[in-house]
């Protein structure tokens, strides 16, 4: 089902008028309502006037998460307090927490937004949808909680964690969908397996799953272990939080809501737009958010955008899932680094858990990398010869893949720590 399909399946020219009258008006907004863009705007020789439609948007200054934190906690608002009903904040593991701002319409668009999403995912209002993602300042908890209801649907407010708890009301309440991390998705299905649970007995049809990047090997793995079809959903919260874009029923690229949010992709080094259909940067502007709207965020997500039409029918640009980050992109000896290459090497190895750590380290002057990694319960009990062959073949198949040695760990399984939420994948001991 379409939810709203005048918005979802317009045509190229119907949805560049639409933005281009969004943007125009936020633009005079902001530019009237936040000094600190005014002056922004100012220092780049722009005024209102000088946008006059979405081929303009390039001319505009690109806002970063650092612009949000000199403004802690509401600088960029551009509506008084009064008019706002909600707060949200990121954890603030690297600085201040981002503060994010809505007012009672910017709710109304999240709930649509994630009600949208939900549609392309394949629920529709006789689903029992049990919400693990946190509730709380993380957007994703509300965020889902809000679209499930104005779609109709039945809403389980788990949140995350409790995973005895979780399996229960899967199994009390027959939850036909899922909602929450990849990785806390695998967990769950660890849980259920240590239980002798068979998930072939549950009654889970769809996983939503978002709020971290996974590769494609990873959703076969979610889809084999808690058979359902696992879908991928994006957002962030200075954008909106959830839904800012998500699969359909073919798995084929997010499709973005750009009634509402405008994607581009830039190089992260130039700053310049890439050529259609090449990868970069991921930046958003909103048309249409009242307390906090942002132009040109930089999100330092990586993807590619696909203006193709989907066999879904909407006509939505959609984009491809996250390649791994602009900003958590590693830098080993000159080489660029991504762990989601490394996951999806891990992912294609039948005997090894898709539960890894990096750790980057410089040994004098030269950077290491090392990689720990679980590996099946039954390798352990089998002969150390067999631990070591696979070893070798894990570390050769690195080497060709991101062209660096990797130091190759095997762990026991369980061996690294899990959690509800995002799943830390990455240290980095350099002083730098
Ligand atoms: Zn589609």
């Amino acid at each position: 089902m379409i939810w709203n399909e005048k918005m979802e399946c317009a045509t190229r020219d119907e949805m560049k008028a639409i933005q281009s009258e969004r943007l125009v008006e936020t633009v005079k907004r902001i530019y009237h309502n936040v000094a600190y863009y005014r002056d922004k705007m100012q220092q780049a020789g722009l005024t209102p006037f000088d946008i006059e439609g979405v081929e303009d948007l390039h001319k505009l200054p690109f806002t970063t998460k650092s612009d949000l934190r000199d403004n802690y906690p509401f600088g960029l608002f551009t509506v008084p307090m009064s008019e706002i009903v909600r707060l949200h904040a990121s954890s603030g593991t690297t600085g201040k927490p981002t503060v994010v701002g809505y007012t009672r319409k910017d709710i109304n668009m999240w709930s649509e937004v994630v009600t949208r999403s939900l549609c392309m995912a394949g629920v529709h209002k006789n689903d029992i949808v049990q919400i693990a993602y946190g509730y709380g300042l993380f957007t994703g908890g509300l965020g889902i909680h809000y679209g499930t209801e104005n779609l109709g649907a039945s809403v389980i407010p788990i949140s995350g964690g409790n995973t005895q708890k979780q399996i229960q009301l899967m199994q009390d309440f027959n939850s036909s969908v899922l909602c929450c991390t990849p990785s806390y998705a695998l967990y769950i299905s660890d849980v259920l397996n240590e239980a002798g649970i068979d998930p072939e007995t549950l009654n889970l049809r769809v996983g939503i799953f978002g709020a971290e990047p996974w590769s494609e090997a990873m959703r076969k793995e979610i889809e084999r272990k808690l058979k359902l079809r696992a879908i991928d959903i994006y957002g962030l919260s200075e954008i909106v939080g959830p839904g800012v874009s998500c699969e359909c029923e073919y798995q084929q690229g997010m499709h973005v809501h750009e009634d509402h949010f405008i994607p581009e992709i830039i190089d992260p080094v130039t700053l310049e737009p890439v050529a259609d259909g090449e990868v970069g940067e991921l930046v958003f502007s909103t048309i249409t958010k009242e307390g906090i709207p942002l132009l040109r965020y930089r999100t330092r997500d990586l993807t590619r955008l696909i203006y193709d039409k989907c066999s879904c029918g909407r006509t939505l640009v959609r984009m491809e899932k996250c390649k791994g980050r602009s900003d958590d992109m590693l830098i080993i000896r000159g080489v660029n680094v991504f762990p989601s290459q490394i996951e999806t090497v891990l992912l294609e190895m039948s005997e090894t858990e898709p539960h890894y750590l990096l750790i980057v380290d410089r040994e004098n002057t030269l950077d290491t990398l090392s990689l720990m990694v679980e590996v099946q319960e039954q390798f352990f009990s089998d002969e150390v010869r067999k631990l070591q062959d696979l070893r070798k073949q894990i570390t050769h198949k690195l080497e060709s893949t991101l062209g660096l040695t990797v130091d190759v760990k095997l762990v026991e399984p369980k061996t690294i720590e899990r959690t509800a939420g995002k799943a830390k994948r990455v240290i980095d001991k350099r002083n730098i």
